[in-house]
């Protein structure tokens, strides 16, 4: 989507500090981090909301890979949905907070 900030770093058209992409989702820091770490996992395909989002497991898979890469598995995950549930950016993402450091980088 054109005017989508996440679709251009998914397009790498602006940068990011990304740390994963797979086939379906691409997972870089957030530019104004809540804790020690956090990411922002974000589906490749322009989805506005989790309303929309077709229910997937690879999510959970990727939220357990990115966890195994915590110094300790504890973490909050959070998605905002909708102007007044806090959403700003408009192209679905889960955001992971953890207030341990990645240990390392797949
Ligand atoms: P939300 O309020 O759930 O829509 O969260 C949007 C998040 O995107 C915020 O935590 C912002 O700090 C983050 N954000 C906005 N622009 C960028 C960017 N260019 N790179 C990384 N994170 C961003
Ligand atoms: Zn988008």
């Amino acid at each position: 989507m054109d005017d989508c900030i996440f679709c251009k770093i998914i397009a790498k058209e602006i940068p990011s500090e990304l740390l994963m992409e797979t086939e379906d989702f691409v997972v870089f820091n957030d530019l104004h981090p809540k804790s020690t770490t956090h990411l922002l996992i974000v589906p490749k395909i322009h989805v506005p909301t989790l309303n929309e989002f077709k229910p997937s497991g690879k999510v959970f898979e990727l939220i357990q890979q990115l966890a195994g890469m915590l110094e300790q598995p504890e973490y909050k995950i959070q998605v905002n949905v909708g102007s007044s549930g806090g959403q700003e950016v408009f192209h679905l993402h889960f955001h992971m907070v953890s207030s341990f450091k990645l240990k390392s980088i797949a």
